[in-house]
C-alpha cells in the first residue's frame, strides 16, 4: 500500500510506467487492480492478479482514466469519482470492465505536505459474489412469490369450497376424511376441521360405511369416476343424493384418494316424480276419453296424438302419426280447410271454439266433429297448438232430425191453422142457407104440418144455429193467429179499459167490483189483449157465486217478466179440470147451467203463447178462482215509470 500511495515519479510519454518499487508480493495478489494517477488521470501505477486475467497485451492498456472508460463524460461514475478524488473526497462505484464486475474505491494521494498529486484506486472484482447475490435475491423474491401465490390460491380454492352450493369431501387412500367443505360438515353438525381424521365409520351404520368404502375402492382401483344416486339419511332426515367420487392421482401416479361432491337431490327427485305422476295422469286421461285429442307443430304436424285418435285415423299406435299432417289422412280439399284454420290461429294466437266439421276417414265414414283448436305459447310465443275434436255425430243428426220435425210441425201448424180458417170461413155461407131455410120452413109451415114435423123443424133450427156459433167461435180462434197485428207499446190498462167496458151490462146487472193493481205498459197486440181480459173477467162475472162478484186485477214481477192475475170470488174450478179448460170446446157445465161454448179459454192461451206468455189457473184460498198470465217485462226503468202513471190513474179511478 505504500508503495501506492507514495509511488515513484514516472516518465513522461511512456504508455505505462510499472511502480518503481518492485510491486508488493501482497499487492501482486489483489484479488483485484489497484492503481494511482495523476492530477491529470493519467495512470502512474497498476497491480493485482486481475490484470494478468485480462485479454489484453500490456502495451494495449490504457494510459489514462479517460481512456479505459473510452469517454470524456466527467459525469460517468469512475471520473466523476476520480475528479471528486482530486478535491479530497473519497468514493467508490461500480464499473463493468472487460466482462467482470468490478467495485472500485477511490482516494485522494498526497505528497509529504500533503497536498494532493492525484488519485489512488482499487477495483475488486466482485463478479462471482455478484452473481451469488443476484441468484440468491432472485431465490428469495421467487420463494416469496411462490408463498404469496400459495397462500391466494389456498385462499381461493377455500373461498370457492366454501361457497359451492355442494356438498365436497377428500379422503385419502386410507378412507379418512383429508378435506372437506361447511356444507359437507354442517350436515353432521360439524365444522370442516373437526372431520378431519375420521371415516365413514364414525358417521353411518357398518354396512353403509362399509359400502362407501367398497365404492371407494373400486374407483381407485378402475380410476374411473363414477356418478352414484342414493338414499341416505343424515341426523334424522332421510334424502336423495347424487354423489360424483373421484379417483384423485398424483404426479407421480400414485392413487392418492378420493375426492366426493355430492348433491342433495330430494328436491329435485320429489319435483321429477310429481313430474311423472302428472304426465302419467295426462296420460291416462288423454288415452282413455272418447274425444280425439292431438298436439300439432306450428307446420301443422301431429306431435302427439291420443288413442281414440288413433283409432279414428286406422293407426295401431298414436305414435305413428308424428310427424304428419292432416293430408297423409284427409282428403286434399279438407285438410287444406284444416291447415288455413290452424294458420290463423299461429298467426292471431286466437283459439278456434267448436267448429262443426265434417271428417270422412276410411274407418269411420262420414262423422260430424265438434273441433276446438287452442294455441300453445311458449315464452310468449305461439309453439303449436293442441286440438281436441269432439264426435257430435248424434247431436248433429238428433238436431237435423228436430229441425226437420219442428219444421214439419211448423207447416202443418200452418196448414190446420189455414184449414180452420178457410173451413170456418167457407162453411158459414151454407150454413146460414140452411139455418135461414130451416127458419123460414118453421115460419111459414107451422101450422101445415103435424107437431112431429114442428119438432123436427125446430130441432134443425137449434142445431143449425148453435153450428153457427161454433164455427163462429172457431173462425174467432183461427183469427188469434191469422189476423193478429204487429205489436205496439201498450198500457195494459188501456186494455183492461176497453174490457170493462165491454162488460159493462154484464157488471151492473152483477153488481160486480172490479179493482187493479197498477198495471204496465207492454209490447202487446191491443185488440187481443182487450180480448183477453174481456174473456177472464167475463168468466169471473159468468161463474159467480152467491155473493155479486169481487174481481181484482193483480200485477207483479217475477225474474224479468209479468205475472198478471185475475182473481174472483166465484165458484171456483177443481184442480183436477186445471189443464183441461184451456182446451177447445172443453167445459165442466151444462150449456143450462152457463152459456158458453168453450172457446173462451182457448183463445186466451193462444194470444198469450203468441206474446211469449204462459197462463194457468190455480184456486184462489178464499173460494174462488186465480187466472196468471205472463208476459215478457221490460227494463227495470221503464217498470218504475210506469207504475207511477199507472198509481195516478189508480187515484183518478178512485176519485171517479
Ligand atoms: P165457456 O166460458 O164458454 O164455458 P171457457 O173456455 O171460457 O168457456 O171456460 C171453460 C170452462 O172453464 C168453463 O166452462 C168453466 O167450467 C170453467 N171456468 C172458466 N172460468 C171460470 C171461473 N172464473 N170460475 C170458475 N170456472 C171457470
Amino acid at each position: 500500500m505504500n508503495t501506492l500511495l507514495h509511488p515513484s515519479k514516472t516518465e513522461a510519454g511512456a504508455a505505462f510506467q510499472p511502480p518503481c518499487a518492485a510491486p508488493d508480493p501482497l499487492l501482486q495478489q489483489l484479488p483485484g487492480i489497484a492503481w494511482t494517477v495523476d492530477r491529470d488521470l493519467r495512470f502512474t501505477s497498476r497491480a493485482g492478479t486481475a490484470l494478468s486475467a485480462l485479454p489484453v497485451a500490456d502495451e494495449a492498456l490504457p494510459a489514462d482514466m479517460y481512456e479505459a472508460v473510452g469517454s470524456r463524460d466527467a459525469t460517468l461514475p469512475p471520473i466523476r469519482v476520480h475528479l471528486r478524488a482530486l478535491r479530497g473526497e473519497a468514493g467508490s462505484y461500480e464499473w463493468q470492465w472487460a466482462g467482470r464486475t468490478l467495485h472500485c474505491r477511490v482516494g485522494p494521494l498526497r505528497d509529504e505536505a500533503g497536498r494532493i498529486t492525484g488519485a489512488a484506486g482499487l477495483a475488486l472484482d466482485i463478479t462471482e459474489r455478484k452473481a451469488v447475490e443476484e441468484g440468491l435475491s432472485r431465490a428469495r423474491d421467487d420463494a416469496e412469490s411462490l408463498v404469496r401465490q400459495l397462500r391466494e390460491s389456498e385462499g381461493r380454492s377455500r373461498t370457492l369450497l366454501a361457497s359451492l352450493p355442494q356438498r365436497i369431501f377428500f379422503k385419502d387412500a386410507e378412507g379418512v376424511f383429508v378435506q372437506v367443505n361447511e356444507l359437507f360438515a354442517r350436515d353432521f353438525g360439524l365444522l370442516p376441521d373437526e372431520l378431519l381424521g375420521k371415516t365413514d365409520h364414525d358417521f353411518f351404520p357398518p354396512e353403509l360405511a362399509e359400502k362407501y368404502r367398497a365404492d371407494d375402492r373400486r374407483i381407485m382401483e378402475s380410476g374411473e369416476t363414477e356418478t352414484l344416486v342414493e338414499f341416505n339419511v343424515v341426523g334424522s332426515t332421510p334424502r336423495v343424493v347424487e354423489v360424483v367420487k373421484k379417483p384423485v392421482i398424483g404426479d407421480d401416479g400414485e392413487i392418492l384418494g378420493v375426492l366426493g361432491v355430492f348433491t342433495d337431490i330430494t328436491e329435485r327427485k320429489r319435483m321429477e316424480e310429481e313430474l311423472a305422476y302428472e304426465r302419467h295422469l295426462l296420460h291416462t286421461l288423454m288415452d282413455n276419453l272418447p274425444d280425439l285429442i292431438y298436439f300439432k307443430d306450428t307446420a301443422s304436424r301431429f306431435t302427439r296424438i291420443n288413442r281414440a285418435h288413433a283409432r279414428a285415423l286406422g293407426l295401431a299406435e298414436p305414435g305413428e302419426a308424428v310427424g304428419k299432417t292432416d293430408f297423409d289422412f284427409f282428403p286434399a280439399d279438407q285438410s287444406h280447410e284444416f291447415c288455413g284454420d290452424e294458420r290463423e290461429i299461429f298467426e292471431t294466437g286466437r283459439p278456434l271454439l267448436d267448429k262443426i266439421e265434417v271428417i270422412r276417414t276410411a274407418t269411420l265414414g262420414m262423422r260430424w266433429f265438434s273441433a276446438t283448436k287452442v294455441p300453445v305459447f311458449h315464452e310468449g310465443e305461439v309453439v303449436g297448438l293442441v286440438g281436441v275434436s269432439r264426435d257430435v255425430t248424434d247431436r248433429v243428426k238428433a238436431d237435423l232430425e228436430m229441425k226437420k220435425v219442428a219444421e214439419e210441425l211448423r207447416r202443418s201448424n200452418e196448414d190446420l191453422q189455414q184449414f180452420a180458417y178457410v173451413a170456418s170461413h167457407d162453411l158459414q155461407e151454407p150454413l146460414r142457407m140452411v139455418a135461414s131455410y130451416t127458419q123460414l120452413l118453421a115460419r111459414r109451415y107451422r101450422d101445415r104440418l103435424d107437431d112431429d114435423a114442428n119438432e123436427f123443424i125446430q130441432f134443425a133450427v137449434d142445431g143449425a144455429t148453435r153450428m153457427q156459433g161454433l164455427i163462429n167461435d172457431l173462425l174467432q180462434y183461427s183469427r188469434v193467429g191469422t189476423r193478429g197485428v204487429a205489436f205496439e207499446r201498450l198500457d195494459l190498462r188501456h186494455a183492461l179499459d176497453r174490457s170493462v167496458a165491454n162488460l159493462q151490462v154484464a157488471i151492473e146487472e152483477s153488481g160486480a167490483a172490479i179493482t187493479h193493481d197498477p198495471l204496465p205498459v207492454v209490447d202487446a197486440d191491443p185488440g187481443q189483449m182487450a180480448q183477453l181480459f174481456q174473456n177472464l173477467v167475463g168468466n169471473a162475472l159468468k161463474f159467480r157465486g152467491e155473493q155479486p162478484p169481487v174481481i181484482h186485477v193483480g200485477c207483479e214481477r217475477s225474474g224479468g217478466e209479468w205475472v198478471i192475475s185475475v182473481r174472483d170470488n166465484g165458484i171456483g174450478i177443481d184442480p183436477q179440470y186445471a189443464e183441461r179448460i184451456f182446451l177447445i170446446f172443453q167445459r165442466l157445465h151444462g150449456k143450462g147451467e152457463y152459456p158458453g161454448s168453450g172457446i173462451g179459454l182457448s183463445i186466451c192461451k193462444k194470444i198469450v203463447t203468441r206474446h211469449g206468455g204462459r197462463i194457468w189457473v190455480e184456486s184462489a184460498p178464499e173460494g174462488g178462482s186465480v187466472f196468471c198470465f205472463t208476459l215478457p217485462g221490460d227494463d227495470q226503468e221503464g217498470r218504475s215509470e210506469k207504475r207511477e202513471t199507472s198509481k195516478q190513474r189508480e187515484g183518478e179511478d178512485a176519485r171517479g
